[in-house]
């Protein structure tokens, strides 16, 4: 069980292509896409495949696993929101099944974090009900059976 943080920052404002996706994120659940087409998994949520082009993309619920693809540390506040913030990760994650997410790594010490970085998700509510996905260490590693 992960602690939820109140916080207040800019937010998403949801679209009709993304309101899925964002009630999804207020029960805890990581949506992305799945082309019917050609099987190409992808985030943000679209109207068409950006592999085919087909508009048959069913939504499926992602492990909510991933790695860092890439990330910068914002040593300014880039919104007076984050004033007080001091440095905070800005990531781009690479999702188990493979789309990338822009978002914040949390829950760690900024100069810690490395690029291939195991991470999760995890919810943070906000003052207008939207719950923003976040990424944090992943708390357990990968098993290897042998
Ligand atoms: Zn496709």
């Amino acid at each position: 069980m992960t602690e939820q943080t109140i916080i207040h920052r800019p937010l998403p404002r949801p679209s009709e292509h993304s309101a899925r996706f964002w009630s999804a994120t207020a029960e805890g659940r990581f949506l992305i896409q799945t082309c019917s087409a050609c099987g190409q998994a992808t985030f943000y949520p679209k109207v068409t495949c950006p592999s085919c082009g087909s508009v048959d993309l069913v939504d499926t619920e992602a492990s909510g696993r991933g790695t860092v693809f890439t990330y910068t540390i914002a040593r300014r506040p880039t919104h007076k929101a984050f004033a007080e913030a001091g440095p905070y990760v800005i990531a781009i994650v690479e999702l188990a099944e493979g789309p990338h997410v822009t978002t914040n790594i949390v829950d760690c010490d900024p100069d810690e974090v490395t690029i291939g970085m195991p991470v999760e998700v995890t919810y943070a509510d906000t003052i207008e009900g939207i719950a923003l996905p976040l990424f944090h260490p992943a708390t357990t590693t990968a098993t290897t059976v042998l």
